[in-house]
C-alpha cells in the first residue's frame, strides 16, 4: 500500500454526507448522493494511484460528485442539432414536426383526451377515428388505419390477409431498411409464405401470373426506398398487375416506405404520392408518419375498405397500436396539409427543397458570424456541398446546397468533431478530408446561435 498515507486523508462517507446534505439539503435522494460519492472516492483514488499528483480534499471530492450528479441527471434521449444535411436521418430522430403538430402533441400530453372518446355519443370511441378520414382526404383512399411504425403496417397486413397463404415479390424488391427491417423476414413472421418472382433487373407480368397458385394471397410490391436498380430493367405496370391481382382474386399491395401526400421533387426525381399508387390500382398502400410525411413515428395503411376492415379486427393491432402522442403529432401534421401550407409549414419538406440560393446565404450568415468569434488559429469557408435525403427516399440523389467548412492550425479534426459531439446540446457536423463541415440545410436559428457559441467554447477551451 504504497499511498496508504495519502489514503488515509480521504474523508469517510459520512462526512462527505453531511458536507453535502449542508451545502445543499435535501437536493438529491440519500441513495444517490451515497453512490455518488462513494464513485468520487474512487475516483480520487485511482488518480492517486495513478500519480497524478492529486491532493485529497474534501472540496474536490464533493465536486467531483456534484459532477456525477449532474450526469445522472441529464436526459440521454435529448435534443442535437443536424449539421450533417442528412434530412430524414433515422438515428437523429428522422421528421423534426411542424409547428401544428408540436402544438397538438401539447394539448394533450399532460391532461385527458378524446383518445378512445366519441364526443358525439358520449361514449367509447377509436384512436383511428380522429386520422381516417383525414388520411382518406389526402389520398383519396376509402379507408385507412395508423399503427405503431410502417414496419408494423407491413407485419399487420400480411398477417390479417396472406398468413398460411403465399405472397408473391419481385425479386428486384427484397428491400432491407438498415438491418433491423427486411422483406423477408417481416414476411415470415407475419406466417405468410414469400414467393419470389422475376430477376433482380427485371421481372416481366407472366413472372407473377405463372407463380399465382391456389393459395397465393397477395401480390406485395416493395418501393426501393434506399436504393435503386438502372440499367436493363422492367417491372410490370401497376394498372397491369391490379388487373391481373383482380382476375385472380388477390390483393395488391405495396409498401411505399417513405409514402408522400404531395409530389415532391429532388435532383430532378419525384417519390410516387399515396394517391397515384391508389389510382394506379393498388389495394392497400403502407407508409411510414415520420419520413417525407413529416410527422412523428407512425405506419399508415390506406386503400379498399374490405381490406382496412379485416386489418381493424385483427388480435395483432392492439400489440401495434400507436400513442396519443405519436397520434398527435400526425392529426397535427395532417392539418397542415389539408388546411395550411404543408410544403412551407412542414420542416422536413421546406429543407428538402430549400434553393441553393437560400442556403448559401445561410452558410454565408454563419460564416461571417464565426469568423467574427474565432481567432486566428481558424480558417472558416463557405462551401457547395451535396446533402441527402435520407429516411428511405429519393436514393442516391444528391441534393445541392452549401455549409461551412472550419479548420484549426492546432486543433485535429476529430478532436473538434468529438468536442462539439460532447457539448450539453451536441452538434453533429461531418467531417471531410481533414476538415469539419456543417451543411447548413437542417439548421433552424437556434441551431445556429448553440453552433456558433459552441465554436467560441471550442476556441476557448483549445
Ligand atoms: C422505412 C421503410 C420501412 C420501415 O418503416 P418504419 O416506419 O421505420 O417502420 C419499411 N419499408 C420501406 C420500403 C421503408 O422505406
Amino acid at each position: 500500500m504504497k499511498h496508504g498515507q495519502e489514503f488515509r486523508k480521504i474523508p469517510s462517507i459520512d462526512r462527505l454526507l453531511l458536507a453535502a446534505e449542508t451545502a445543499t439539503p435535501g437536493r438529491y435522494p440519500h441513495e444517490l448522493l451515497v453512490e455518488a460519492l462513494r464513485q468520487a472516492v474512487e475516483e480520487i483514488r485511482q488518480a492517486v494511484r495513478a500519480g497524478a499528483g492529486e491532493k485529497i480534499e474534501e472540496a474536490a471530492i464533493l465536486s467531483a460528485a456534484e459532477k456525477i450528479l449532474k450526469k445522472t441527471e441529464q436526459s440521454r434521449l435529448r435534443r442535437v442539432i443536424n449539421a450533417t444535411g442528412v434530412v430524414l436521418h433515422t438515428n437523429l430522430g428522422r421528421a423534426p414536426l411542424g409547428q401544428r403538430a408540436i402544438a397538438a402533441v401539447n394539448n394533450v400530453m399532460g391532461g385527458y383526451s378524446t383518445l378512445e372518446y366519441s364526443l358525439e355519443t358520449g361514449e367509447r370511441g377509436t384512436r383511428y377515428a380522429h386520422v381516417e378520414e383525414r388520411i382518406c382526404r389526402m389520398t383519396g383512399a376509402e379507408a385507412a388505419i395508423v399503427v405503431n411504425n410502417n414496419a408494423a403496417a407491413v407485419l399487420l397486413t400480411l398477417s390479417a390477409l396472406a398468413k398460411d397463404r403465399e405472397v408473391l415479390v419481385s425479386r428486384g424488391e427484397l428491400v432491407e431498411i438498415g438491418g433491423s427491417f427486411r422483406v423477408p423476414d417481416v414476411m415470415r413472421q407475419s406466417g405468410a409464405a414469400l414467393v419470389e418472382v422475376g430477376a433482380t433487373n427485371k421481372t416481366h407480368l407472366y413472372d407473377y401470373e405463372r407463380a399465382i397458385t391456389v393459395n397465393t394471397a397477395a401480390i406485395l410490391k416493395v418501393h426501393t426506398s434506399n436504393y435503386r436498380i438502372i440499367g436493363f430493367t422492367s417491372q410490370p405496370e401497376t394498372p397491369e398487375l391490379a388487373n391481373l391481382a383482380r382476375d385472380n382474386g388477390l390483393a395488391l399491395l405495396e409498401d411505399l416506405g417513405s409514402g408522400t401526400l404531395l409530389p415532391v421533387t429532388a435532383g430532378g426525381y419525384s417519390e410516387p404520392t399515396v394517391r397515384e399508387r391508389l389510382e394506379a390500382g393498388v389495394d392497400l398502400v403502407t407508409f411510414s408518419g415520420d419520413k417525407l410525411l413529416g410527422a412523428g413515428q407512425a405506419g399508415i395503411i390506406a386503400g379498399k375498405r374490405q381490406y382496412v376492415e379485416l386489418l381493424k379486427k385483427h388480435p395483432l393491432l392492439r400489440a401495434v397500436r400507436i400513442d396519443k402522442l405519436s397520434l398527435a403529432a400526425l392529426e397535427g401534421t395532417l392539418l397542415e396539409y389539408l388546411t395550411g401550407d404543408a410544403s412551407e409549414n412542414l420542416p422536413v419538406l421546406a429543407m428538402l427543397q430549400a434553393e441553393p440560393a437560400a442556403l448559401r446565404k445561410k452558410a454565408e450568415q454563419l460564416a461571417t458570424e464565426l469568423q467574427k468569434c474565432l481567432s486566428a488559429a481558424w480558417r472558416v469557408s463557405v462551401e457547395e456541398m451535396d446533402s441527402q435525403t435520407g429516411g428511405g427516399a429519393f436514393p442516391a440523389v444528391a441534393l445541392p446546397g452549401f455549409g461551412v467548412a472550419l479548420t484549426c492550425t492546432d486543433l485535429k479534426t476529430d478532436a473538434m468533431e468529438k468536442y462539439l459531439r460532447c457539448r450539453d446540446v451536441p452538434i453533429i457536423a461531418r467531417v471531410q478530408s481533414e476538415r469539419l463541415l456543417f451543411d447548413v440545410r437542417c439548421l433552424n436559428e437556434t441551431d445556429t446561435v448553440d453552433i456558433i457559441d459552441a465554436c467560441g467554447a471550442m476556441d476557448a477551451d483549445r
